[in-house]
């Protein structure tokens, strides 16, 4: 099916981005690398009525390490982060997270922040996102705002972006040096999106026990979560088998988790558990808490 019609604007700087997003109001949609929107478009889930094409921006294509942070420009594609050179060095969970999103056409095209902001369900950075306790940095009429990743995502593709906001880029502190990190996930095989995906981060206190552990879930649920319940049972311990094992069978807990034909709630569960126990173990090998 074709879209409906729409009027075409191409923004040169995010200030005018935001200008024409006040000039054409609720009818108005950005678009960036056009891999969600699109398909939404053809399917007439979505007809705006005004595009504004933010894809050439310069100051959105970013990548740099700045005050103890590495900032990576809305634009940065899902191929830049898996094979950029310092975010693999300096965040390889993120390049590790891209490396799995959909094939490669869409690898080439689609963008950092047009996934956050579209906050898909079964999308794959919110986990990495929330592990990394990252923030994004949005710009709209009243300035900027830094938004913590745990109040970022609100809903099924609903997020904390006002509709005149363009999110700019993702800020993560550069984490521990010798931290490990994992990135596992039951791919739907038709379309590559995460039926479960987990994330997670372990920093190492250099007696063989864990100072710091984050886990961030996407997939299972109408939003991603962290795990708080489970990083509660492991922070300060070692991450031994057993005691992973029964951290892991926390990490659902209070979750109202999707049942729909690509999975039931109770195999969706089961799965975030099994995965939720793989991505902290590797990530305790990857620390050398193993
Ligand atoms: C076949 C296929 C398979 C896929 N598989 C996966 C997968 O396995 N895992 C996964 O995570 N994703 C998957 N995706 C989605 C893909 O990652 C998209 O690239 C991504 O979700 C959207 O990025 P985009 O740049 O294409 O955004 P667009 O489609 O251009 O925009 C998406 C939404 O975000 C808004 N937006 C875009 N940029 C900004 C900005 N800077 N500020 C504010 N709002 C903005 C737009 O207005 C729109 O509402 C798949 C897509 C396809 C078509």
């Amino acid at each position: 099916m074709n879209p409906s019609q729409f009027a075409y604007e191409r923004a040169e700087s995010v200030d005018e981005a935001i200008t024409l997003l006040q000039e054409h109001g609720d009818g108005a949609k950005l678009v960036a690398g056009g891999h969600s929107l699109l398909p939404i478009m053809k399917l007439r889930l979505a007809e705006p009525e005004t595009l504004i094409d933010i894809g050439r921006i310069p100051e959105l294509r970013d990548v740099r390490r700045d005050d103890g942070e590495i900032a990576i420009g809305a634009l940065t594609t899902h191929h830049q982060i898996e094979t950029d050179a310092q975010i693999r060095a300096v965040v390889p969970l993120l390049a590790d997270t891209a490396a799995r999103v959909g094939d490669r056409q869409v690898r080439n095209r689609g963008t950092i922040g047009g996934a956050l902001a579209h906050a898909d369900a079964a999308a794959d950075y919110p986990a990495a996102i929330l592990a990394l306790d990252a923030k994004i940095v949005t710009r709209g009429p009243q300035g900027e705002r830094r938004i913590p990743a745990r109040e970022f995502f609100l809903d099924f593709l609903t997020t904390a972006l006002q509709p005149d906001e363009v999110l700019i880029e993702v800020r993560a502190s550069v984490p521990a040096e010798g931290h490990g990190w994992s990135y596992q996930k039951l791919a739907n095989q038709a379309s590559g999106y995460a039926i479960v995906g987990v994330g997670v981060i372990v920093v190492a206190d250099g007696d063989g026990a864990c100072s710091d552990i984050r886990v961030g879930v996407t997939g299972t649920a109408a939003v991603a979560w962290r795990a708080e319940a489970t990083e509660a049972a492991l922070r300060g311990h070692r991450l031994e088998t057993g005691a992973v094992a029964a951290a892991a069978d926390l990490v659902d807990g209070g979750i109202d988790a999707l049942d729909d034909l690509h999975g039931s709630a109770g195999y969706r569960r089961r799965v975030t558990r099994g995965l939720t126990r793989r991505a902290i173990l590797e990530a305790a090998g990857r620390a050398r808490l193993g």
